[in-house]
């Protein structure tokens, strides 16, 4: 789960990780409050479920109140267009409002976990700011890996190893040190997944502050997290996200034109990969799993078809416990209840495969019924096309 960066930064500050003051607005006339609150010049900060915002509009610097409100009037209610976002943005829905820092220096500090290694590993830079994917390619040698055993927490000397890479010494080596720790407190007390500060700052008058901040959370642990669960936005999901959770189904979106129905995560990934080799390009991929019944097919293949960008639908089902015969039951009940503009192909092996075909062809609907795999993914990327 995400969540925003005002909220993120909230959890810092109680943290002990220092952040800019700030205050958020949902409306320009809020806006000018916070402005008028600070005095000065702030920055008024788009709240999206992304990154990228500096560079895409999302972060400007006002001068006065007026402007301040200006700005906020200009960012909500409308979309946001980042390299993160896809084409269609995110809408705006609050902004933060931040006293404007001098900045001296702008740092990078990561924290995720290291799946090969099997622990959380804190990533930290000098070269804030800007993509760390970029500095990752061309210069990793600006770049320190450090590996905290979960057991024993960031040790003061890991801390202060890290914050003597990143160019500290004497005091200001400690607070940085007493930073991470904090950070990396956060990241293990709440069980987040990712906790990214970019960037992170030195202002002119040598003060240590996070002047962004991301907080990504494990779902498989929100359980045991009520305070964290309460900070999702609903705005921020995709609405057939979360019809498909409320099933139990996984959907995942992407951004092509074909729309496909699997059981398996495996066997959506093989799936997605004959469709791209064919040419084509997958809007989505919705696993029913093993026991789905004819309902939760039916639910599965509503919220396929209600998303508009789907232009044609291959579905690819191995029969093992999930039955053909429900499952093309599931779909002629759900393609009578919705109506279906798009060509539909199916391909079914396994259990009572023959059965689910003997029902779909009866149906009356238009399927298309493909025998291999490779048939079905050429087909489907054919009618896409058209
Ligand atoms: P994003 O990562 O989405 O682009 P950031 O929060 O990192 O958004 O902001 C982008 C840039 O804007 C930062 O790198 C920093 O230079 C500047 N910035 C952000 N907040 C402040 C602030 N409170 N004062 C001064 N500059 C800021
Ligand atoms: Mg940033």
């Amino acid at each position: 789960m995400n969540i925003h960066e005002y909220q993120a930064k909230e959890l810092f500050r109680s943290y002990g990780v220092p952040v800019p003051e700030g205050h958020l607005a949902s409306t320009a006339q809020q806006g000018r409050e916070a402005a008028q609150e600070f005095g000065g010049t702030v920055v008024v900060k788009a709240q999206i479920h992304a990154g990228g915002r500096g560079k895409a509009g999302g972060v400007k610097v006002a001068a006065t109140a007026d402007q301040a409100e200006e700005l906020a009037a200009g960012m909500l209610g409308r979309a946001l267009v980042t390299h993160q976002t896809g084409p269609e943005g995110r809408i705006v829905r609050k902004v933060l409002v931040e006293k404007a820092q001098r900045i001296a220096r702008e740092i990078y500090v990561s924290i995720t976990l290291d799946r090969a290694k099997g622990c959380p590993v804190i990533m930290a830079s000098p070269d804030g700011g800007m993509d760390i994917e970029e500095v990752a390619a061309k210069t990793p040698e600006r770049i320190l890996r450090q590996s905290v055993d979960p057991l024993y927490g960031l040790a003061d000397f890991e801390a202060r190893r890290i914050a003597a890479f990143l160019g500290f010494s004497g005091k200001s080596m400690h607070a940085c040190a007493r930073l991470l720790k904090n950070l990396f407190q956060i990241y293990q007390d709440k069980d987040a997944s990712l906790a990214e500060i970019n960037p992170l700052v030195v202002t002119e008058d040598g003060t240590l502050l996070a002047l962004d901040a991301k907080l990504n959370f494990e779902d498989n642990a929100l359980y045991r997290h009520s305070d964290i669960m309460e900070l999702e936005d609903p705005a921020e999901e995709d609405s057939l996200e979360k019809q498909a959770k409320e099933h139990g189904l996984n959907y995942i979106r992407l951004e092509g034109n074909i729309g496909v129905m699997v059981n398996g995560a495996g066997l959506a990934m093989a799936t997605m990969d004959l469709i791209k080799q064919a040419g084509g390009d997958p809007a989505n991929f919705l696993d029913v799993g093993g026991g789905a019944g004819a309902e939760k097919i039916a639910a599965g293949f509503r919220i396929i078809l209600s998303d508009p960008h789907v232009k044609a639908i291959l579905i690819n089902i191995f029969g093992g416990i999930l039955r053909c015969d429900l499952l093309a039951e599931g779909v002629v009940k759900a393609a009578r209840d919705t109506g279906v503009g798009v060509p539909i192909i199916i391909r079914l092996q396994g259990t009572n495969a023959e059965e689910g075909r003997r029902i779909l062809a009866e149906s009356g609907l238009r399927f298309t019924v493909a025998e291999h795999l490779s048939d079905a993914a050429r087909l489907v990327a054919e009618v896409s096309e058209q």
